[in-house]
């Protein structure tokens, strides 16, 4: 009987050591593919997420100001 269960490594094991449970996470990039993490890699992984939504947010800031510096926020 085949094994389907077979243990799925942390797929960033090697570059920091992993710590934890490794376990599917839920994809963040919207692919739906969920990857194999340990906690630590998980962690590190929505830390990421959180400040590239911080770095580019998908909504302008409440206080932005389209008038200011003659900038628009949808250079399109
Ligand atoms: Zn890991």
């Amino acid at each position: 009987m085949p094994d389907t269960t077979t243990h799925t490594d942390c797929i960033e094991r090697g570059t920091t050591p992993c710590h934890g449970t490794v376990e599917p996470r839920m994809s963040l990039s919207g692919s739906g593919t969920p990857f194999s993490r340990c906690d630590r890699h998980w962690d590190a992984r929505l830390d990421r997420e959180e400040e590239i939504r911080r770095r580019y947010p998908q909504h302008p800031p409440a206080d932005f100001d389209p008038t200011y510096a003659g900038e628009r926020w949808d250079e399109d």
